[in-house]
């Protein structure tokens, strides 16, 4: 097993392949992943598209510690090209919402934490502002009550 491939494993994201690692410092591990997924649907028409447009900038996207090193995986969002639109349109992954620099296990993590400890504690050892650390807890708490919601 090459160095990705464990890598791979220990991170076990679906549709996700680690194709470089670096450690910076003491504490951060940076992975650099890519989408294994070649076709994705248009948000507007649904129409199927495997026509990669192009690519993003590198995100820094916050995963859960692996070994205990602050994990970031090193992303670069694809655009893709609907034939039938003629729209592009930014890749829709199931590990992290649009727009937000956290996978959602890692949302998940931390609104656990939050909801036994404080929301500084959470911030200063997680190394975020509290701001982010509520954001996320306000986030998850709305989405578990739609979710109670729809159970009556
Ligand atoms: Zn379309």
């Amino acid at each position: 097993m090459n160095n990705n491939e464990l890598l791979n494993q220990l991170l076990g994201i679906r549709n996700l392949h680690v194709v470089k690692s670096d450690f910076i410092g003491e504490e951060q591990l940076h992975l650099e992943v890519v989408s294994t997924v070649s076709v994705t649907s248009c948000p507007e028409c649904g129409q199927v598209s495997d026509q990669t447009h192009d690519e993003s900038e590198a995100q820094m996207i916050r995963d859960l510690c692996i070994a205990e090193r602050r994990c970031y995986l090193v992303y670069r969002a694809r655009r893709f090209k609907c034939e039938q639109c003629k729209k592009t349109f930014v890749e829709r992954v199931e590990w992290k919402r649009p727009n937000v620099s956290y996978t959602e296990r890692y949302e998940r993590y931390i609104y656990q934490r939050v909801r036994r400890e404080s929301v500084s504690q959470v911030a200063q050892d997680e190394g975020l502002s509290e701001e982010a650390v509520q954001a996320i807890f306000e986030h998850r708490a709305k989405k578990r009550r739609r979710h109670a919601g729809t159970r009556k």
